[in-house]
């Protein structure tokens, strides 16, 4: 018998916490859990559920303006948000208690708290203390804000799930995922929507053809989309607030809302006096088998900034599970991983970009399209897909595949298995397209569109 209360303590209740203690438990483990608010993590209380929820309710305008090249009439659409919000936090709600019972079942102890640690063995839940053999922290991560005067008064994408009333008009601040999927969303459902980008062109660090085409359909969608502006200052006027930018201009708006980056949840959890190292933005430091400075205490998900998407952590956690209490030592594979962003139309991409292909390959050809979908002929949106393939010229292996469209992350997820079991441009060629998609356009590529550049 273990000197310890429990062999695992884990610190959150979320993506990565609920399956690594589930899979530890599976292997034998005594576990227990600490969550000081809602089982599910920041995915399913104030993420990616709620999110897609939202992104789903505010997409039916544009199908029913869509409906009238196809013949319906359709009546002036009214939407209430107070229902919208109600059915998606009943929904939350039920996915909650399926998160719970998942450590439960699995026969886990819960603590409804918050924990901290008081040594690299012990952790305290308000009063109460326990010990355990090794400590998980899965804590997450929660959004920043910009440090300017008026910060206070603009909300994040947590506030934004609860909000009172849909605002009529809306300053995004921002050029990331959380930005341009709330810019869609706002559009969506009829509010009048800035975005605000302090760069060059939104979503850093993707594609460039894939910023500049989502960045022209956000416009054509009705999002004014500003590039290389900031805001300054935000302030309280009568009627609304009044956000100042950095070019001397000022917006109203009844919303501001804050989509800067997201920093790891490691504040008072006791970690220094612990010894376990954190980085110069509060991440904490963790081998490929997500162990810390301290080699009892592990850590997954957000809480260590790597790749920030719930499939990750949870793939991390799963990996931390079968390593430490199933004797399958396993490292979380953080390569190729496919990613969407729910913007609308969204974008999927996976592998490398072109410019990351370039700086790691040297050669590399590049096979791009764009075109209008079947579906905006009849209807007359003025929409256009993007697809992108990049390859190594020497192998002839597809190392990047990217979309701006409708359904782009449910094709890009098939499209990642192509590129994870490493197929060639050949295979793509080989396949035989589902007629008439989208996503035959991506077997059908077949003029490269620049020519290789030497390394
Ligand atoms: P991101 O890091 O993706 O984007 C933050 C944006 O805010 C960037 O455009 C950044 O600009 C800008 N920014 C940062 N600081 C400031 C500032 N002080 N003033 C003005 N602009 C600023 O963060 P998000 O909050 O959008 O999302 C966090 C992470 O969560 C994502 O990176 C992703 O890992 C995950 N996520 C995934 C989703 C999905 O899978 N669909 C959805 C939502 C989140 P710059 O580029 O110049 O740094």
């Amino acid at each position: 018998m273990s000197q310890y209360d429990f062999d695992l303590f884990v610190i959150g209740g979320g993506s990565g916490g609920v399956r690594a203690g589930r899979i530890a438990a599976g292997h034998g483990a005594r576990v227990a859990v600490a969550e000081e608010y809602r089982y599910g993590g920041t995915c399913v209380i104030r993420g990616c559920v709620p999110k897609k929820l939202l992104v789903y309710g505010s997409e039916f305008s544009h199908a029913f303006e869509d409906a009238a090249g196809f013949g319906w009439t359709v009546p002036p659409a009214r939407f209430d948000w107070a229902t919208m919000i109600a059915n998606k936090d009943k929904e939350i709600g039920r996915l909650e208690k399926i998160y719970r019972g998942l450590f439960e079942n699995a026969g886990a102890k819960t603590f409804d708290g918050r924990a901290a640690l008081k040594d690299a063995h012990t952790v305290a839940i308000g009063e109460t203390t326990v010990t355990a053999e090794t400590i998980l922290i899965a804590t997450g991560g929660r959004p920043t804000k910009p440090a300017i005067p008026g910060a206070e008064l603009m909300i994040s994408s947590n506030e934004a799930f609860h909000l009172p009333a849909l605002p009529k008009r809306v300053v995004v601040i921002g050029g990331g995922y959380i930005a341009c999927e709330f810019a869609g969303i706002f559009n969506g459902f009829g509010s009048q929507v800035t975005q605000l980008y302090r760069g060059e062109q939104i979503l850093r660090g993707f594609d460039a053809d894939i910023r500049s085409h989502l960045a022209g359909e956000l416009v054509k969608s009705g999002i004014d989309l500003r590039v290389k502006i900031d805001v300054t200052a935000v302030e309280k006027v009568a009627g609304g607030l009044l956000v100042h930018l950095t070019d001397g201009s000022s917006l109203e708006a009844d919303c501001v809302m804050a989509a800067t980056g997201r920093q790891p949840n490691t504040d008072g959890l006791g970690l220094e006096a612990v010894g376990v190292k954190t980085d110069a933005d509060g991440a904490v430091v963790v081998d490929e088998y997500s162990r810390s400075s301290i080699g009892n205490i592990y850590a997954v998900g957000d809480v260590t900034n790597r790749i920030n998407l719930t499939p990750v952590a949870i793939r991390e956690g799963h990996a931390f599970a079968d390593t430490v209490f199933g004797k399958k030592p396993r490292k979380a594979d953080h390569t190729d991983v496919p990613a969407a962003v729910f913007s609308q139309p969204p974008v999927g991409t996976v592998g490398l970009s072109e410019e990351a292909a370039r700086k790691a390959y040297g050669e590399v050809d590049i096979y791009r399209t764009t075109f209008r979908p079947m579906r905006a002929t009849i209807s007359g949106r003025d929409e256009r897909i993007l697809m992108k393939l990049v390859v190594d010229a020497r192998s002839d292996r597809v190392i990047g595949a990217h979309m701006v469209g409708p359904e782009a992350g449910e094709i890009i997820q098939g499209l990642a298995i192509a590129i994870k079991a490493k197929a060639t441009k050949a295979d793509f060629d080989a396949t035989v397209g589902i007629h008439p998609t989208a996503a035959e356009e991506f077997v059908t590529l077949r003029e490269k569109v620049r020519e290789p550049v030497k390394a």
